[in-house]
């Protein structure tokens, strides 16, 4: 009974751990027992975390805990005999397990299935990925490694990365290679930029671009170039009780590869324009900020560059003073997302690749070992790879040390910087496991609804990552 109460507290206090202003990355909330995780103890912020519920479970774990309360009270003289000092209270009730009934309710009021206490301490031997408990359907457990136990909060994030949709994210995906290869400087990434903030607006976005100048790289016999105007568009959403630090979810709009630069980077906008959207979605709300970043230049080098020295030191500067408005929250992670479609292994002898989604695919996770904040970065890694564990549907999340060569690394000394993507950037990308690189093959037809799934599972990453960090909540 007493663990069963223990369970709820645990994940409720989870959740309000998440809210600690002061901690960078969240991933000190857990400790691991075995192939578990579970939410470290910290009563004091229990209370809190009970008014942050929603409301039905919130009268339901208050009745509880007060009713819990009058009988124990009640029958303190017994003395404890029980292994948790309760047994008082069971004797009373019956041997009737209160919280066994109170957890169907809750998972009911909110359409998620929570687990029992048992599962937290026993995870069942042989159950891998893509089980689940024998003989009872349990969605909780689906494609969880080594069982890992479905919270309160759990369920709300749940609930916000189901509504990743692949036909909406394979739609962004083919409307943005409309414009070919959105190289930098062209009117094709121009009209890019247009498309991709009237997505944003559309969701319900104020959008803001930020102007910078690129100088074109000196070709023999050519005069000197001169520095030209560029431009990149980005989006907010602003938390509601910390607003002035924030997530920082990127991708890469510009391309080059005389096709439609659909995998690089057509993949990792849609995967951001696709949570941006639904992070937006009206009953949505996040306490931290989340900004949606299109970087311009990336092929060249410059988008991002030009974005951390414009804004670096405005980050949770309040302007104007007292308005409770942050033009650049303070940056607490960055991930960003370049390449997200194709594992299909490494070349065989004769030089080819498979035509097939590998099997073995997975999604990359990766920090940069050499960076100043690589210790916060790797934490914000590991924790993704726990998100894929519990919301990706399809494939696994692998982490290496190797970040490189895309836009978080202009960003990688200032905060947790990671980079998610198909393949390890320096191992595979640049050992030739990707044959539509930078190719005229890199169109939105080249790729299958495996290819596709691979991405999205790199979105449910991200979505879940970031909506547990940023405390996410479904207003009811
Ligand atoms: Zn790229």
């Amino acid at each position: 009974m007493m663990r069963e109460l223990a369970f709820l507290l645990f994940g409720a206090v989870r959740s309000a751990l998440h809210h600690d202003p002061n901690r960078r990355v969240r991933t000190d909330l857990f400790r691991r027992k075995g192939d578990v995780i579970q939410p470290k103890r910290d009563l004091p912020m229990f209370f809190r975390s009970i008014l942050r519920l929603p409301n039905a479970t919130r009268v339901g774990v208050l009745s509880f805990l007060a009713v819990s309360a009058v009988l124990w009270l009640g029958n303190a003289e017994a003395g404890p005999t029980s292994s948790l000092g309760f047994a008082p209270f069971d004797d009373l009730v019956g041997g009737t397990s209160w919280g066994s009934q109170l957890l169907p309710a809750v998972s009911e009021a909110i359409g998620c299935e929570v687990d029992p206490p048992d599962s937290v301490d026993t995870p069942p031997a042989g159950r891998g990925r893509g089980g689940g408990r024998q003989n009872q359907p349990s969605r909780n457990l689906r494609n969880v490694l080594g069982g890992v136990p479905m919270t309160l909060e759990d369920c709300i994030v749940a609930e916000v990365v189901g509504r990743l949709d692949f036909d909406s994210y394979k739609e962004i995906l083919r409307g943005l290679t409309a414009f070919g290869d959105r190289e930098q400087g062209t009117e094709r990434n121009a009209q890019a930029i247009d498309w991709i903030e009237a997505q944003l607006q559309s969701w319900g976005y104020e959008t803001e671009r930020l102007q910078y100048t690129y100088t074109p790289r000196s070709r023999e016999g050519e005069p000197d170039p001169v520095p030209e105007p560029r431009e990149e568009v980005y989006a907010t959403k602003i938390g509601s009780t910390t607003p002035g630090e924030m997530y920082i979810i990127g991708a890469h709009m510009d391309g080059h590869g005389f096709g439609a630069a659909a995998n690089d980077d057509g993949s990792g906008t849609a995967l951001v324009l696709e949570l941006a959207r639904i992070l937006n979605s009206p009953d949505v709300e996040t306490e931290m900020s989340i900004r949606f970043i299109l970087f311009n230049n990336e092929e060249t080098g410059g988008g991002a560059r030009a974005y951390v020295q414009q804004r670096n030191e405005l980050q949770g500067i309040e302007d104007p003073p007292g308005s409770g408005q942050y033009p650049e929250p303070r940056w607490v992670g960055m991930i960003q997302h370049d390449m997200m479609l194709w594992d299909h292994g490494m070349p065989g002898p004769d030089g080819q690749v498979s035509p097939e989604q590998r099997r073995e695919a997975d999604v990359n996770i990766e920090f940069a070992a050499s960076a100043d904040m690589a210790d916060e970065a790797q934490e914000l890694a590991w924790f993704f790879r726990t998100m894929n564990d519990r919301y990706a549907t399809d494939y696994p999340a692998a982490v290496g040390d190797r970040m490189s060569n895309t836009d978080s690394g202009s960003f990688q000394n200032y905060t947790a910087a990671i980079s998610l993507r198909e393949n390890e950037r320096l191992a595979h990308t640049g050992s030739g496991w990707n044959p539509t690189w930078h190719q005229p093959i890199d169109v939105f037809e080249t790729f299958s609804d495996k290819d596709f799934t691979l991405g999205l599972n790199a979105a449910q990453t991200t979505l879940a990552g970031v909506a547990s960090l940023a405390g996410a909540t479904i207003r009811r």
